[in-house]
């Protein structure tokens, strides 16, 4: 069925899994979806390329399935800590190139690394420590790029409201970079010294220059 490597499996059609089978069928990749509950298979089998009932802790199912010519997985089981486990194991064993697996605490991540998870994903956690930029109403958006490095859209201080970037020495007074600025009404465009710090910025730069420079901007409530 698996035939051929730009396939995506994802095992497990909770909400999570269910959520990134049908993004990426919707980003045009063949799906194949496995699911230990027959119900769960029939409801989502309209919408995924190929959905199959099945315990994936099972090698011969796995195998029958031709997951061994797959590149990308996703254990998308959260609860079942040891069919996670096992899951995650038996794919890297059957040699799929790339196991994603999702974590419900420190410890399972840390046992997935161990069997063979190639990225491990922690969604509850990132979404929480997400949030917790997004509720003080500064930031509208926020990503981290990297360990201490992150991206967020807020608005613009009004101790430098329209001046220009090259005026406002943001990257002297914060350390931070404005990559784009979007006008009141307008759309993003990238910034430059002539831009007019007006409406809201994508400011990137370690998370404690942006946490003080979001510290400065307005409330976006
Ligand atoms: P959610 O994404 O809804 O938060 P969750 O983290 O609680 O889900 P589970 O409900 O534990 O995750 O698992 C998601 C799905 O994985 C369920 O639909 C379940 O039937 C399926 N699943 C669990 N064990 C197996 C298994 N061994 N083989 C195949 N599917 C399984």
């Amino acid at each position: 069925m698996a035939e051929n490597r730009s396939t995506v499996l994802v095992v497990g059609l909770g909400r999570f899994g269910t959520a990134l089978a049908l993004e990426l069928e919707s980003l045009g990749h063949e799906v194949l979806a496995m699911d230990a509950r027959e119900s769960v298979v029939q409801q989502w089998a309209s919408r995924i390329t190929h959905a199959v009932q099945g315990d994936s802790t099972d090698h011969d199912t796995l195998i029958s399935l031709g997951v061994k010519d797959l590149a990308h997985a996703v254990v998308a089981i959260g609860e079942d800590v040891e069919a996670s486990i096992l899951t995650t194991s038996a794919l890297s064993e059957l040699g799929v190139t790339d196991v994603w697996a999702k974590a419900t605490s420190a410890a399972h991540a840390r046992i997935l690394g161990l069997v063979g998870a190639t990225h491990v994903v922690y969604p509850e956690q990132d979404s929480g420590r997400r949030l917790a930029h997004l509720v003080t109403g500064r930031v509208a958006d926020y990503m981290e790029i990297d360990d201490d490095f992150v991206l967020i859209e807020t608005g613009v201080p009004s101790n430098v409201h329209n001046q220009t970037l090259a005026d406002a020495q943001l990257r002297a007074a914060y350390g931070v970079t404005v990559v784009s600025v979007k006008p009141p009404g307008g759309r993003y465009t990238y910034a430059t010294p002539s831009t007019v710090l007006d409406g809201l910025l994508l400011v990137a730069g370690t998370k404690a220059d942006v946490a003080r420079f979001a510290a400065a901007a307005p409330d976006l409530g």
